[in-house]
């Protein structure tokens, strides 16, 4: 059985104090024992506050970025080491707006996500196509090389801490959404990919969310898909009122 994973990327959005008061009033909402796994990730200087917020509830933190290195001369960057420092469980890697305004490749943002590995860092590893490679009907074959560049060498027990975004890069920020449909036969292709590399057990076991556009009233369509299994929520992740219908989707009030 995989625990659905709801997880709020902010981007580059909230001051500390807002994300201090968004936290505040999510911990007033959030039920004790939840079924869903429930993931925040701030701008990096809102973690250490949203941090000690977060500190006893359900909800955990994460962060939208990491570097590859430990440490040194590399202005401007954050390790895995000072993120779990901060209390970060999760990081989101390779989200598609650094794969395009950052120029991260393949490579690197395999780099990142072994060393996040190696701290204990559990991985959102984003894939998923531009427009162009949708109309061209090259989804499977971008996400296939995303995947297995990503993930190469990383290992069976290392997989246990690797959940990954499916995220068409035209269903971002757009209002447009896969139909639940069509993002489930991508999300069982990825499960396949993962099943070939790995084995059987770790692709059954792979948590693989849905990002682009999910919105309180598209969750539960998506969330009843066989291997979707919770999502990646950008701009309805910014409102405690939307966010926490997203979290308690097809629960009655
Ligand atoms: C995202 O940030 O990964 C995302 C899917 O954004 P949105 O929900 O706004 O489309």
């Amino acid at each position: 059985m995989r625990k659905p994973l709801m997880t709020a990327n902010w981007k580059m959005n909230k001051t500390v104090s807002e994300a201090v008061g968004f936290a505040n009033n999510l911990k007033l909402v959030l039920r004790d024992a939840q079924d869903v796994e429930v993931v925040i990730c701030p701008t990096f200087v809102a973690l250490s506050e949203v941090s000690k917020i977060l500190e006893g509830s359900s909800a955990k933190l994460g962060a939208q970025n990491v570097y590859m290195q430990e440490n040194g001369a590399y202005t401007g960057e954050v390790s895995p080491l000072m993120l779990k420092e901060l209390g970060c469980k999760y990081v989101i890697i390779g989200h598609s707006e650094r794969r395009e305004y950052f120029k991260e490749d393949n490579e690197l943002i395999n780099a990142k996500l072994k060393l996040a590995l190696k701290y204990q860092l559990r991985t959102i590893l984003c894939v998923g196509e531009t427009l162009a490679e949708y109309q061209n009907n090259q989804t499977i074959d971008i996400v296939k090389a995303e995947i297995r560049e990503g993930l190469a060498g990383v290992d069976k027990e290392q997989m246990g801490r690797v959940t990954i975004a499916y995220e068409p890069i035209w269903a971002i920020g757009t209002g447009k959404t896969a139909t639940p449909n069509d993002a489930n036969k991508v999300h069982k292709i990825i499960r396949k990919i993962i099943s070939d590399m790995f084995d059987i057990k770790t692709g059954e076991k792979m948590r693989i969310q849905y990002g682009g556009s999910v919105k309180p009233d598209n969750i539960s369509a998506l969330m009843e898909q066989s291997d979707i299994d919770g999502a990646l929520v950008g701009g309805a992740s910014l409102s405690v009122e939307s966010f926490i219908k997203i979290i308690n989707y097809g629960k009655k009030d």
